[in-house]
């Protein structure tokens, strides 16, 4: 479908590889183009990418229902992604039909298709924007549009903080969403980790050196260290798979080598 779309005349270089496509091609999906498949086969190549892709999405699942089963009705997807099946809104609205949901991300192509999707939904949409300007996405007309900052919110941050290095102060970034929402409300988030695949993540952090997003590996310390003061609610942070399966999904093959780690936290 991505290839009968005349993207060049929109602007779009798909000659370069775009993290919303390679991620959208480990996933199975069709709007990637040949450079964003040669890098998802050469991942795919030195580790289970595509199963992390699959098990991080299955988390995105089961933190939706956790967040709408402890009362939290609006979500702030950041770094949303190409909307494939099973994303915030279709999990979200399938439990109670009144959630609302504000995508954002900055890939030209995931906002198109995300619009196209979400024309018809009166209570999700998708703004076009830079995640690490925190202020600016907060005070959107579009987030705003959807989002009522009085009551509590969703934060969404699945598999995008390793793109932001300790240079632009992700535990900054975190904070300042963390501050425009109400306590009750919570923040899921998903991040690689090294741990159980040495191997396999440091060929992908050289890999990804070498492109537009390196990666920043963190620990599960480090990673509690960015939520500041909002309390990761049990398990803590956790691989993946192992993140309260008892809320569904398929199970992981192998859960060790999650490649994420993933944790739920409350702001109290
Ligand atoms: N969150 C989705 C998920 O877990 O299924 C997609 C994850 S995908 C690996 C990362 C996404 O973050 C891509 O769609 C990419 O375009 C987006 N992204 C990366 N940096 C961003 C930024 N600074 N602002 C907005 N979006 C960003």
């Amino acid at each position: 479908m991505a290839d009968s779309v005349d993207w060049a005349a929109a602007g779009v270089d798909i000659t370069k590889p775009a993290l919303a496509r390679v991620y959208d091609y480990m996933l199975g999906g069709s709007l990637n183009f040949p450079a964003d498949r040669a890098v998802g086969e050469r991942l795919a190549k030195v580790g289970p990418f595509r199963e992390m892709a699959r098990l991080n999405r299955n988390f995105l699942r089961r933190a939706v229902r956790f967040c709408v089963e402890a009362g939290v009705r609006q979500f702030l997807d950041l770094g949303s992604g190409i909307p494939s099946s099973g994303n915030v809104h279709e999990v979200a609205q399938e439990l109670d039909w009144s959630c609302r949901v504000v995508y954002v991300d900055n890939d030209p192509i995931a906002v198109a298709h995300s619009e196209i999707l979400l024309a018809d939904n009166p209570r999700a949409t998708i703004l076009r924007a830079d995640l690490r300007d925190a202020a600016a996405v907060v005070a959107h007309p579009v987030t705003r549009s959807l989002l009522d900052f009085d009551h509590p919110v969703a934060l969404f941050l699945l598999g995008v903080v390793q793109y932001i290095p300790d240079s632009a102060d992700p535990a900054g970034l975190i904070s300042s969403y963390a501050d425009a929402v109400v306590p009750g409300s919570l923040l899921a988030m998903t991040h690689f980790t090294s741990q159980n695949m040495e191997d396999e993540m440091a060929a992908a952090v050289e890999y990804f050196a070498e492109t537009a997003s390196p990666i920043t590996l963190r620990s599960a310390e480090q990673i509690t260290g960015l939520l500041g003061g909002l309390e990761p609610v049990a398990p803590g942070v956790v691989l993946t798979a192992k993140w309260r399966p008892e809320l569904g999904g398929p199970p992981a093959a192998d859960p060790e080598r999650s490649g994420h780690y993933a944790v739920v936290a409350r702001k109290p």
